[in-house]
């Protein structure tokens, strides 16, 4: 087992989502988890959904729109007008809209995560949906339903017992069966009651860091835009070196940092299990 995760950036438009589908299709042989972001800057529109959902609903319908509009313009470039994933991204995008308009519940951070981690649902969707058309054997597999969290919202708490359980229930068995490549969402679990929570801001590393632990996975890769890690921040530096190889504690002290090219909570479950991180 290997995982493989992309962030944002690497699934913002069609051309990007035909290249993650290159990437899995040339070096994600045997079998892979994907964890896999919300689409460019999806998580920023999603917050400014929730915030119009507590003080101004009158803004919920164009917000919801636009963010429509943006994954409608995506997946007409990858799929002809009659996929079933148009009508399956247009329900998430009405149940959203409704969920905003009718919604009463007063704990804002818990209306943060079941309208924030929609993002992600929406962004594995349409990737799985084009991987599977481009001749893989996928399954989209729901992240809420592994990641097993308290219901601390947006700052949510693993439960790495039961995650692991999950794991082998909802991800594990599709491996034994017809299935190669398992994608799933980062940065969102769910609690025992079936309420969606999130790992915090970024968390689409961490994600990654936990289905490799649980997995047992041999390592993972981390696909990014950038060449890799650096000794210091290039926006900040001119003579930056790239680290070819560092040791876990080494990651963890440059993430923890500032080294904003990994998500500092993914190294430690990566290090108790000795399984390398590629960038
Ligand atoms: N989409 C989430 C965020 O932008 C999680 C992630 O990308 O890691 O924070």
């Amino acid at each position: 087992m290997r995982v493989f995760k992309f962030g944002g950036a690497s699934v913002k438009n069609a051309d990007a989502v035909r290249n993650v589908a290159e990437i899995i299709k040339n070096y994600g042989q045997g079998k892979l988890i994907v964890v896999i972001s919300a689409m460019g800057k999806t998580t920023n529109a999603m917050e400014a959904i929730v915030e119009s959902c507590a003080k101004d609903k009158s803004k919920v319908s164009e917000l919801v729109k636009e963010r429509s509009d943006f994954h409608i313009e995506i997946m007409s470039q990858l799929f002809s007008s009659d996929h079933p994933i148009f009508d399956e991204i247009d329900a998430i995008f009405k149940n959203l809209e409704e969920y905003c308009m009718t919604c009463t519940v007063q704990n804002q951070a818990m209306i943060y995560d079941q309208v924030v981690s929609l993002g992600e649902v929406i962004s594995t969707k349409i990737v799985e949906a084009f991987v599977k058309d481009s001749g893989l054997r996928s399954k989209w597999c729901d992240a809420r339903k592994i990641i097993r969290t308290n219901g601390n919202f947006k700052d949510a708490k693993i439960d790495w017992e039961k995650t692991k359980e999950l794991y082998k229930l909802n991800m594990s068995l599709d491996f034994n069966r017809d299935v190669d490549i398992a994608i799933t969402q980062g940065f969102i679990g769910g609690t025992e009651n079936g309420d969606t929570t999130t790992l915090g801001r970024e968390g689409s590393d961490f994600s990654a860091g936990i289905l490799a632990f649980v997995s047992d996975s041999e390592n993972v890769t981390i696909w990014k835009d950038v060449p890799g890690m650096l000794n210091a921040d290039p926006k900040w530096f001119d003579n930056t070196i790239k680290l070819d190889k560092i040791s876990f504690r080494e990651a963890i002290e440059l993430s923890y940092f500032g080294a904003s090219v990994i998500h500092p909570k993914t190294i430690k479950p990566l290090q108790n299990k000795t399984i390398p991180l590629f960038i």
